[in-house]
């Protein structure tokens, strides 16, 4: 199959358009229409097999999760997300494992009412390169850097499924099947907290998307900021199968896994009424872990005392 043949068999035409795009798939560029009075919001994230996940996972897995994580990105900053694009390296041009790379790429999208607007087709190591552009009204992106002390520090969904979901899912032995696959499509489908994010545009200070592990993570959005967190870890969502996979390394798993994909981002005490309202909606639970305090670093108790958390943090470097 060559290239041509294999970009407009999987990829053009594959959903519906967006009437702001001008030109989509099939020049040397897309062009995209952006309306006045809007920002545009740019990410970018690859995923290669071996880094981000077993070269052996469900192809509809790879293709969910090189647009998932970008989306996650956008939610993050509180941005609706239009187009992307998709620079693809593949070993070999099979056509069963692009045809479901496809259908999980396409089954996000269109949920997410993003549309594919280009991208480039390679023979390489396994690896997709995705680049998402949304959009927020000029100023109401939620950076990392906005927390003040005394906001409350909070997370979506159960930290920690999707780690236990890479790691536990093979111990076959002991975890119950429904435990297992339940952790396991946490870490295969990664949903990305669009509705979520846009959501907290309105409320939060600060905003990011869990993807190194909580700890690391809350680290990252305190350093932004320039303040410290005081976080108590008796307060983590833990998901029943989440404890029951990994009994007493749950805390661990849920402070130091990565790829949750879920929300962390700090909010002032008067705006806690608001988000229970508005989160009253949501699919997934919304907790308060812990507070913004002025003094830099990030500290975990659990049951009144300190609590180490190993770094146990993927460095590409
Ligand atoms: P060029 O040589 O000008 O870069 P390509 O042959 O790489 O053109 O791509 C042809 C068209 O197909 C372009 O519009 C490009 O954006 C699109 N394209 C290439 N690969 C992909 C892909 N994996 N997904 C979506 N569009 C793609
Ligand atoms: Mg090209």
């Amino acid at each position: 199959m060559d290239e041509r043949t294999l970009i407009s068999r999987y990829f053009a035409g594959r959903h519906g358009s967006r009437k702001d795009v001008v030109l989509g798939i099939g020049d040397d560029a897309a062009v995209l229409r952006l309306e006045p009075g809007w920002d545009l919001v740019v990410a970018t994230d690859s995923i290669a097999a071996g880094t981000h996940f077993p070269a052996g996972i469900p192809a509809r897995a790879i293709g969910h999760r090189c647009l998932a994580v970008n989306l996650s990105d956008l939610a993050a900053m509180a941005a609706e997300p239009l187009w992307f694009s998709l620079a693809l390296s593949l070993p070999a041009a099979e056509p069963p494992w692009l045809e479901e790379f496809a259908a999980g790429l396409f089954a996000l999208a269109d949920r997410s009412g993003v549309v594919l607007i280009g991208g480039d087709t390679v023979r390489g190591p396994l690896s997709a390169t995705v680049t998402v552009q949304g959009r927020v009204r000029p100023g109401a992106a939620v950076t990392r850097s906005g927390a003040h002390a005394g906001d409350g520090i909070w997370v979506t969904g159960n930290p920690g499924d999707a780690v236990a979901g890479r790691l536990l899912a093979d111990d076959a032995a002991q975890i119950p099947a429904t435990v297992r696959d339940r952790l396991r499509q946490r870490f295969l489908f990664p949903e990305p907290r669009l509705r979520e994010g846009l959501a907290l545009g309105a409320l939060a200070t600060a905003m990011l998307d869990v993807s190194d592990g909580l700890d690391d993570d809350i680290g990252k959005l305190m350093l932004a900021s320039g303040q410290g967190a005081e976080l108590d870890a008796g307060l983590l969502p833990l998901s029943a199968e989440l404890r029951a996979a990994a009994g007493d390394r749950a805390i661990e798993h849920a402070l130091t896994g990565g790829d949750d994909y879920e929300l962390c981002f700090t909010l002032p005490a008067p705006a806690e009424a608001r988000l229970r309202a508005v989160a009253a909606e949501w699919a997934v639970p919304v907790t308060r872990i812990g507070t913004v305090v002025a003094e830099p670093g990030v500290r975990w108790r659990y049951q009144g005392r300190a609590l180490q958390v190993p770094d146990t943090t993927f460095r590409h470097f």
